[in-house]
């Protein structure tokens, strides 16, 4: 008897780490939540938060990755933000489950570890905590509650600067947060979590309305629209029954479980396109329950449903081409415009005070302009291959010569050069230049 006793008190003293429970957390659980994350994983983990609710709730970010508290040159920024509309809960919660497989499978799964090491993934679980509160003090309901505001009763999915239409609606301390946020960093990629359907959306959300440009109905279709598609189905066929597109009775059959947003219908202020037109990120948004509030019995369903789509997403961000603009000492050159004949956008891409370019694309053949305003621009066709199983996009650098007028010396490409940490992974573009600079 005493010996079992004895048995019994040395094993409610061992260290025992639970399993993140499948069930609501509000606003204090969330935060104490992600604070011991980042004190168990302080390696691969940094906590900060972006900005303040209506009510001063901290918008919190965990970054994850090999160097997670600052950028650095070649490694690909990208995110995930849930709960932009407070009613629809399921992604606070799959992010929160996103975020404990990935911090525990590091360096145990060979994927996860590349995932982690070659790539920072920022992790928003609620963009609207002030939302989320009141729809926890609220009778569950499925379609609706007044939850989907902020305290400020504004939807912050119609508060962003549309580049299609004036938006009207007062901005708020949660989008201006995010704007800044978007705009800080290079973000290549990013998914927005809803409920209420079953399916992956991209840009365009709005379009057109002046009378120059009658809108034509449905599709809005953005310069990048094969990527788009490209990014929505590999969300859609990783899931376990999203690409079926009919998994919801309220909504219309999805061809794929895809649909461009102003397909589907259209809106204006949208955090979709702002993303993409002003933050030259790809972002997806993804609804991921029939039910925006479902009982949280069916939490581990969604979970095991949206996993695998989740993981592979961050795979993405390797796609394309990436590299640096800089003169010939190798000095970063910030604001040149890179852009692909054929899918220039409403805001040219930019570099960022790295001099570094993340451009996301299919194989293909292309022609990129590579333009220092003010020195002159370069024209190179390019080759592009699916580099994604070396965790890498294709690398290609620019050296331009910002001391001279003269124009036969003015530039020379280099032949994919790696940024840094990344040189054992990268494969080499073939290129051939058929412009040369002009001043
Ligand atoms: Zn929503």
């Amino acid at each position: 008897m005493f010996r079992s006793i004895k048995f019994l008190w040395v094993w409610a003293t061992i260290p025992y780490v639970t399993a993140l429970e499948f069930k609501y957390h509000n606003t204090k659980e969330l935060e104490s939540y992600l604070r011991d994350i980042n004190t168990k994983y302080p390696s691969i983990t940094h906590l900060y938060s972006v900005g303040k609710s209506v009510t001063g709730i901290n918008l919190w970010v965990l970054a994850i990755g090999k160097y997670p508290k600052e950028h650095t040159v070649g490694i690909p920024d990208m995110k995930y933000i849930g709960n932009i509309h407070g009613d629809e809960v399921v992604g606070r919660e799959m992010l929160l489950h996103l975020i404990e497989h990935l911090v525990e499978m590091y360096e145990k799964d060979a994927t996860i570890t590349r995932l982690i090491n070659n790539a920072r993934i920022h992790i928003m679980p609620s963009m609207n905590p002030d939302g989320f509160e009141i729809t926890q003090r609220t009778k569950a309901d499925c379609m609706f509650s007044n939850g989907r505001y902020n305290k400020e009763h504004i939807d912050l999915n119609r508060n962003f600067p549309d580049a299609f239409e004036n938006n009207l609606s007062p901005l708020q301390p949660e989008t201006r947060a995010v704007m800044n946020w978007i705009l800080n960093e290079t973000f290549v990629l990013s998914i927005s979590l809803h409920g209420g359907a079953v399916v992956a959306s991209y840009p365009y959300d709005n379009r057109r309305t002046d009378s120059k440009f009658k809108p034509p109905s449905g599709y809005s279709k953005c310069p990048d629209d094969d990527v788009f598609v490209y990014l929505a189905k590999n969300y859609s066929y990783s899931h376990e029954s999203m690409h079926s597109g009919d998994e919801c009775q309220n909504t219309p059959y999805f061809q794929d479980g895809i649909t461009n947003g102003a397909e589907w219908y259209h809106f204006l202020g949208g955090m979709q396109d702002f993303n993409y037109i002003s933050g030259q990120c790809f972002e997806l948004t993804v609804e991921l329950s029939c039910c925006k509030n479902p009982p949280p019995n069916f939490l581990e369903e969604y979970w095991n449903e949206n996993e695998q789509s989740l993981i592979n997403f961050l795979k993405l961000v390797h796609l394309g081409i990436k590299g640096q603009v800089m003169n010939m000492d190798g000095a970063p050159i910030k604001n040149a415009t890179v852009e692909v004949q054929g899918r220039e956008h409403i805001i040219p891409f930019r570099t960022n005070k790295w001099g570094e370019y993340y451009r996301p694309l299919l194989p293909g053949l292309y022609t990129l302009n590579v333009t220092v305003p003010g020195v002159g621009s370069n024209t190179t066709e390019l080759q592009v291959f699916n580099n994604m199983e070396n965790f890498s996009a294709l690398v290609l650098n620019f050296h331009f010569n910002i001391n001279t007028t003269d124009v036969s010396s003015l530039t020379q490409l280099q032949y994919g050069t790696a940024s840094g940490i990344q040189q054992n992974t990268i494969l080499l573009i073939s290129i051939v230049i058929f412009s040369a600079l002009i001043y």
